[in-house]
């Protein structure tokens, strides 16, 4: 009989946990929510955090037209003086930036013309979409564009004015924006005197603080393979687990599956051996920028950059291989729980 732990709806694990005091679930940034609020100030504060959300989605948005990233976009080459944005899209621009440089361009929020030939981008929705394998021409013609070096923010008022060099580019945020939105739902509840919380933004499972015993949260990660179940089970606190993979969205074409996760320096789904990376950080911008970023480098240069960087920054890794092995990288043993034997995984403990 199978061990493979049956997630609960949204990969949420809460082994006795305190009763939910409130809990809410909207569609938002093309996905659906959870929140879920403990103890003392949990119900006044959810009408705040959806609208915060929703706040966040209209400066994000790629489709929304008068979004800061439509606006951006809209004038690409057009507006040297540069289109005014909200303080957080300026923050979030240039966190991306900076993490593009931390990943050699593996994170590059100015993908979005290459999501467009695919399909994969200007659609309002995911099933609105036309899929297509676009022909190298066209790649080679798109990646110029996909350039973080040519968009800029204003250097005096950081966050204020932002451009984009030439014609045809644009941006897209779909990597970074629920994990930053994560951090600034998690800012306000800490300042709403909310200290315990799960935050499921699609994808991204943000804890905050620790059951009301005391004890970390449990997190249930997808089977990249069979995704109503978890191959394991993270403790956590405090903290943003992040996870991207291949299965999330993809096409079939002439037998080949292409994926949504895009190498910014071919323009092709990335194929880096991997179906999945959960990055967990403190930082949930961090955390869901690098599983992204991650799954395109691969294990190796993942593994790397977590020995440079992963102390430094305060993240941690699980990396799952076409094969079925699994690195885990150290900072995640406590508490952890592996299930996916029986599934056919493999795993090992990555140490620095
Ligand atoms: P995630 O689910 O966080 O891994 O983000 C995937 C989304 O990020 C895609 O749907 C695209 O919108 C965007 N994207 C894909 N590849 C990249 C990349 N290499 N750098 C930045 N954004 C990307
Ligand atoms: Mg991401």
């Amino acid at each position: 009989m199978k061990r493979l732990f049956l997630c609960l709806p949204l990969l949420l694990l809460l082994t006795a946990c305190a009763p939910a005091e409130a809990r809410q679930q909207f569609f938002a940034m093309d996905t659906t929510m959870t929140v879920t609020l403990y103890g003392k100030g949990g119900a006044d504060a959810l009408t705040a955090v959806q609208q915060e959300v929703f706040r966040l989605d209209a400066l994000f948005s790629r489709t929304k037209p008068g979004s800061d990233v439509s606006r951006l976009n809209a004038n690409a080459g057009a507006l040297p003086q540069g289109v005014e944005i909200d303080q957080d899209t300026g923050d979030l621009l240039s966190k991306a930036a900076s993490i593009g440089e931390m990943t050699d361009g593996a994170l590059d929020v100015t993908i979005a013309p290459v999501m467009d030939a695919w399909g994969f981008g200007a659609a309002s929705s995911f099933q609105e979409s036309e899929f297509r394998v676009p022909t190298q021409a066209e790649l080679d013609k798109l990646l110029p564009l996909v350039d973080s070096g040519k968009l800029h923010l204003d250097g005096h008022a950081l966050g204020r004015l932002a451009w984009l060099d030439e014609p045809g580019m644009a941006v897209d945020l779909g990597a970074v924006a629920k994990g930053y939105t994560a951090d600034k739902v998690r800012d306000l509840l800490l300042e709403a005197g909310v200290t315990s919380a799960l935050l499921d933004l699609g994808g991204n499972v943000t804890v905050m603080g620790t059951k009301a015993d005391g004890g970390p949260w449990r997190v249930g990660i997808k089977d990249p393979a069979a995704p109503a179940s978890s191959y394991c089970i993270l403790s956590l606190s405090d903290q943003t687990a992040s996870t991207s993979g291949g299965y999330e969205r993809n096409f079939v074409e002439n037998g080949i599956t292409y994926h949504h996760i895009i190498d910014p320096h071919t323009g092709y789904p990335a194929e880096s051996g991997l179906l999945a990376v959960t990055a967990v950080s403190a930082d949930g911008t961090l955390a869901d920028a690098l599983s992204t970023a991650c799954f395109v480098l691969g294990v190796d240069k993942a593994l790397d950059l977590w020995r440079d960087q992963g102390e430094a920054k305060g993240f941690d890794l699980v990396l799952v291989g076409t094969g079925g092995h699994v690195w885990i990288t150290e900072g995640l043993e406590p508490g952890l729980d592996f299930l996916g034997e029986e599934a056919g995984y493999t795993y090992e403990i990555v140490r620095r």
